[in-house]
C-alpha cells in the first residue's frame, strides 16, 4: 500500500484570482473554440460544452436547443437505429453530435448498422465506460481507430495522465476525464475509488496536450463558476449532466410534490435506468447511480444564458478575450470557503 501525499483539488477548493485587463465588457469575450482533431483531422468550431449522454440530457430535443448556441450533445445510446439514422441524416452542418456507445458486441453491431445507413453524417463518437483502465477498452479504441480513421473519437473515463497518454496514442482525439464526481454518481460511495475532479482535469489536460490530444472534463460541475474552473484548469470540452437536467428538453415527466413541479434525474446505472432498459444498462456502469427529484426549470435556454454569461464573465475577470486564453490566464487560489451561505 502507498499513500500519495500531494494535495488533490476539487472545484470547491479553489477560486480564480482576478487579473488586470483592458476588457471592458463581457460582450467582448468569444467563448467559442476551434480545434483540429489529432487523429480524425476534422475541424471543430463551437462553444465546447457538451450535454452528457445520459437519457435525460442526451436527447434530440436538448441537442436542437443547444445547437442554437453552438454547444455540443452526446446523444444517449438508447435511441433505436431508425431514430438515430433519421437524426444524423438531417443534421445541420455546424451541429456537433456525438454518437454514444459502450464497448460490448451489441454496441458495436448497432454502430455498424447505423453507420451503414447514416454513413458520413456520423462524424464523432463517444466511447463511454465507467472504468477506462481496462485492456479491453484500450483494445477497442485501437480497433475502432483502425476501422474508422476519419471518425472523431472521444473516449473515457480516466483520471490520470498516463492513461490519458495511452488513450491519445491509441487513437482517441478527446479523452473523457472523471471518475466519481457526477451529481447522481455513487461510485465513490460504493467503491471508494475516485479522483478530485479539478486535479484530474489539470493533470490529464497536461498529458493530452503534450501529445496533441484534447480532454473533456466530465462530471462534477454544479455552477457556471465550476465550468469556468474546468476550462481554467485546461479542459478543452466540459460535459454536463445535472446542470442541464430538469428542463423541457429532457423529455422526463413532470411530477408535482407539495405544489412544486419536479422532474426525475438519475444516473445511467441507477436502479431506475436499469429497469427502464431491462439489463441493457447493467454493463454500462460498473457501479450504481442514484435517482433524484429536482425542481422543474422550464426551457433550457434560460439556464444556458446564465451558464454562458458566467463563463464569459470569468474570462473578463482574468482578461481573457477568448476562451482559449482562459487557462493561460488562470491562477487558482486555494480557499477554505468560497461562498457566503448565510441565506442558504
Ligand atoms: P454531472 O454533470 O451530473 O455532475 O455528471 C455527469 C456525468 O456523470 C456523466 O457524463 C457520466 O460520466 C456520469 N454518470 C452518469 N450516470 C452515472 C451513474 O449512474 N454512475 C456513475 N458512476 N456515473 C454516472
Amino acid at each position: 500500500m502507498r499513500i500519495e501525499q500531494d494535495l488533490k483539488l476539487d472545484f470547491k477548493d479553489v477560486l480564480i484570482r482576478p487579473k488586470r485587463s483592458t476588457l471592458s465588457s463581457r460582450s467582448e469575450v468569444d467563448i467559442s473554440r476551434e480545434y483540429t482533431f489529432l487523429h480524425s483531422g476534422r475541424k471543430y468550431r463551437g462553444v465546447p460544452i457538451v450535454a452528457a449522454n445520459m437519457d435525460v440530457t442526451g436527447t434530440f430535443e436538448m441537442a436542437t436547443a443547444l445547437d442554437k448556441q453552438m454547444l455540443a450533445t452526446a446523444l444517449h445510446k438508447h435511441y433505436d437505429d431508425d431514430a438515430l439514422v433519421a437524426h444524423f441524416s438531417a443534421l445541420p452542418d455546424n451541429a456537433t453530435r456525438f454518437y454514444s456507445m459502450g464497448i460490448g458486441a451489441a454496441d458495436m453491431a448497432k454502430f455498424r448498422r447505423v453507420m451503414e445507413r447514416a454513413g458520413p453524417a456520423i462524424k464523432s463518437v463517444c466511447i463511454d465506460v465507467a472504468n477506462g483502465y481496462t485492456k479491453a477498452f484500450v483494445d477497442f479504441i485501437h480497433s475502432l481507430r483502425e476501422a474508422y480513421p476519419a471518425l472523431t473519437i472521444m473516449a473515457g473515463n480516466v483520471v490520470t495522465g498516463e492513461m490519458t497518454e495511452e488513450l491519445v496514442l491509441g487513437g482517441a482525439d478527446i479523452v473523457k476525464v472523471g471518475i466519481g464526481p457526477g451529481s447522481v454518481c455513487t461510485t465513490r460511495k460504493m467503491t471508494g475509488v475516485g479522483y478530485p475532479q479539478l486535479s484530474a482535469i489539470i493533470e490529464c489536460a497536461d498529458a493530452a496536450h503534450g501529445l496533441g490530444g484534447l480532454i473533456c472534463a466530465d462530471g462534477g460541475c454544479t455552477t457556471p463558476g465550476d465550468v469556468a474552473k474546468a476550462f481554467g484548469g485546461g479542459a478543452d470540452f466540459v460535459m454536463l449532466g445535472g446542470m442541464l437536467a430538469g428542463h423541457d428538453e429532457c423529455g422526463g415527466q413532470l411530477e408535482e410534490v407539495d405544489g412544486v413541479r419536479k422532474m426525475r434525474f438519475y444516473g445511467m446505472s441507477s436502479r431506475i435506468a436499469m429497469q427502464k432498459y431491462a439489463g441493457g444498462v447493467a454493463e454500462y456502469r460498473a457501479s450504481e447511480g442514484k435517482e433524484v427529484l429536482i425542481d422543474y426549470r422550464g426551457p433550457v435556454e434560460n439556464t444556458l444564458q446564465d451558464l454562458l454569461g458566467g463563463v464569459r464573465s470569468a474570462c473578463t475577470y482574468v482578461g481573457a478575450r477568448k476562451l482559449k486564453e482562459l487557462s493561460k490566464r488562470t491562477t487558482f487560489i486555494r480557499v477554505s470557503q468560497q461562498l457566503n451561505e448565510v441565506f442558504g
